[in-house]
């Protein structure tokens, strides 16, 4: 049987487009192409790209009325014509340059590139390094930084175009609670939102424990909103809870919105993991899935702004994902102020979820 590859969706334009007209340290400053760039010339230096079980493909071509799936036809003009006129600013977190509108849709072709290639078995896992990011954008509007829904997109791709119906799982480990995505599949049984994020919203309306989704999607919108700065063993007490759910849910598909925020020294996100988190989440994630889903999961980049530790979370997932050792960098071992555990505080918010969901579930 030949060896199951590791597709790497990327593309040169996600690091040179849609820059962002403000300095730093302005909060729009951080979702630059040199996120990218950074990323791969990691990769490139550390041999990853050597691993013959690693494979390099461009983004699906795609046309415009695929962006209608996950949105409506106002937005994607809206994003067109700005873009057209040289661009502008949305709202406070979203900016729009020339070239937003062909590199958010070149975005989408590579979730959807990702995604596609690993239900077809072109890969046995994808990991998709795209921007602008996408869980934040909902149908009628952009928002957080991102324009276009890159996962939900590819989801309803492969629902109206591929004819997969089959349950598909989504693991939101971005530091902000995926609004976007959470809104689209609000009501949709088949398809499983998770998200652990730092609850840090003044607006007290979202990614809030007791939304768990609604009508026939009821208990299938999962909200883990944590306190800022928890550690690494913070991280993977909350995502014990990831064991029971996909076992009883048994999706056919697993896709990670790969946000790497909570990374100690991110300038947005507020959180202490290292870049050993990553490592051990996406172990543990594809042991699940080679349990549940014959190993098919997609990675699909969300956030992470610390260009000097965003490659290495990257680094630290593909090794899980090739069974390898990953040996975080050395800065990372007496780093001195990370903070204490919050598990006192998270054990609590764990029991009332688990609560919250105990009337939908067998296994929790
Ligand atoms: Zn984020």
């Amino acid at each position: 049987m030949p060896e199951k590859k590791v597709g790497i969706i990327l593309d040169d334009d996600f690091g040179s487009k849609h820059l962002p007209p403000y300095p730093k340290p302005s909060f729009l400053s951080f979702e630059h192409p040199i996120r990218i760039n950074a990323i791969l010339n990691h990769l490139e230096r550390n041999g990853i790209f050597k691993d013959k079980r690693i494979v390099k493909v461009k983004p699906k071509e795609i046309d415009e009325g695929i962006l209608e799936l996950a949105h409506s036809k106002y937005h994607i003009d809206v994003i067109k014509k700005i873009s057209r006129v040289g661009g502008g600013l949305l709202d406070e977190e979203v900016f729009v340059t020339d070239e937003t509108f062909d590199l958010a849709k070149k975005a989408v072709g590579g979730a959807i590139e990702a995604i596609e290639g690993v239900i077809s078995n072109k890969y046995a896992q994808s990991f998709a390094l795209i921007r602008p990011p996408g869980h934040h954008a909902y149908r009628e509007k952009a928002s957080g930084l991102c324009i276009f829904n890159n996962i939900a997109t590819s989801i309803l791709y492969l629902r109206n175009q591929l004819n997969f119906k089959q349950k598909i799982a989504i693991i939101d480990i971005d530091d902000h609670f995926g609004d976007g995505l959470a809104h689209i599949f609000y009501n949709d049984q088949s398809v499983l939102y998770f998200s652990i994020h730092e609850f840090d919203f003044t607006v007290g309306d979202l990614g809030m424990v007791d939304e768990i989704g609604i009508d026939e999607g009821i208990g299938k919108n999962i909200n883990f909103p944590v306190p800022e700065g928890i550690t690494n063993e913070d991280f993977h007490y909350c995502l014990d809870l990831l064991d029971p759910i996909l076992n009883e849910f048994q999706p056919a598909l697993i896709i990670v919105a790969a946000g790497f925020d909570m990374y100690y020294a991110d300038p947005i996100g507020n959180c202490s993991l290292t870049s050993i988190a990553y490592n051990q989440f996406a172990d543990k994630i594809l042991k699940i899935a080679e349990r549940v889903c014959e190993g098919r999961i997609s990675f699909i980049l969300e956030g992470g702004y610390d260009i000097i530790g965003l490659p290495y979370c990257v680094e630290a997932v593909i090794k899980a994902l090739l069974k390898e050792k990953y040996e975080p960098p050395d800065y990372e071992k007496n780093i001195s102020f990370l903070g204490d555990s919050r598990k006192e505080e998270i054990d609590k918010i764990k029991s009332f979820l688990k609560s919250l969901l105990n009337p939908y579930w067998d296994q929790i």
